[in-house]
């Protein structure tokens, strides 16, 4: 299909209501393949709800998402399982009572039903993707920092090989520092695996050093999406200037 050759994921019209809000009001948004797109905008814009509905997670009311040209969520619907994306929260949420290697290996048996010795294979293989010794696989995640607890979250996502990764703000719980290493770390590894991603983030030096097209949302809405230099030196209204001027 010519027309979704280069697009991999397509939002089209996309609405939710919770209760008595609507909290996605009609979402358009395109994303090439391989292609980083970075979320920003206010605490409640609906920014989380979005990622969910491409996860399948919520379906939406009314509109159309499809992955690679199919139809996931509208006329049809896939479940999450069923969808290949990867998706990160904000504080990683691993299993505390697991180690490392059975997070990482957490959905691998049941989805490939590999031997034990192939799925210690996948896991030091995930492991030194996100740059992590072979020996982190026996340890548990509070013996780890955040940032290596976030390399693990990511491994763990990645182990499935989705086509598409979501990230919701996965760096904000880490201090400055951390988080920039870290966040290299991930897009070095999505960028090799050439995952399609979104990023959910508050941090605008993260979304210019993150993505190659920049959304910005806006009371259920997406007020602007763009290159990142457009987006930051032509905002489209005086709102969005001053939501990006304070996220400075
Ligand atoms: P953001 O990620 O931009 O902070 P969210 O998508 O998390 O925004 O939330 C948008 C709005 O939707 C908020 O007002 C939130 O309270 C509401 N909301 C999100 N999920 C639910 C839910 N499952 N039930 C009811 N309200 C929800």
């Amino acid at each position: 299909m010519a027309d979704t050759a280069n697009h991999h994921l397509e939002i089209d019209e996309v609405t939710k209501t919770f209760g008595r809000q609507q909290v996605l009001k009609g979402i358009n948004l395109h994303v090439a393949r391989g292609g980083t797109t970075a979320i920003v905008g206010p605490s409640g814009s609906g920014k989380t709800t979005l990622l969910r509905l491409i996860a399948g997670f919520e379906a939406p009311d009314t509109g159309q998402i499809r992955l690679d040209g199919r139809v996931v969520a509208g006329d049809t619907w896939v479940p999450a399982h069923r969808r290949n994306v990867g998706y990160v929260a904000q504080d990683g949420a691993l299993f505390p009572h697991l180690t490392v290697g059975q997070n990482i290996a957490f959905g691998l048996d049941k989805a490939h039903g590999g031997s034990r010795k192939q799925i210690a294979a996948r896991v030091e293989e995930l492991l030194d993707m996100v740059a992590l010794d072979g020996s982190y696989a026996k340890r548990r995640p509070h013996q780890l920092s955040g940032g290596q607890q976030q390399r693990i979250a990511l491994a763990r996502a990645m182990a499935r090989r989705p086509e598409v990764m979501l990230l919701d703000e996965p760096f904000s719980a880490l201090d400055a520092g951390l988080r920039v290493a870290t966040r290299r770390a991930v897009a070095k590894v999505l960028a090799k695996a050439g995952v399609t991603t979104i990023l959910v983030t508050h941090d605008q030096a993260e979304a210019l050093s993150f993505a190659d097209q920049v959304a910005v949302m806006r009371g259920g809405k997406l007020a602007q999406i763009g290159n990142p230099f457009v987006v930051y030196t032509r905002p489209a209204d005086r709102a969005t200037a001053e939501f990006l001027g304070d996220a400075v």
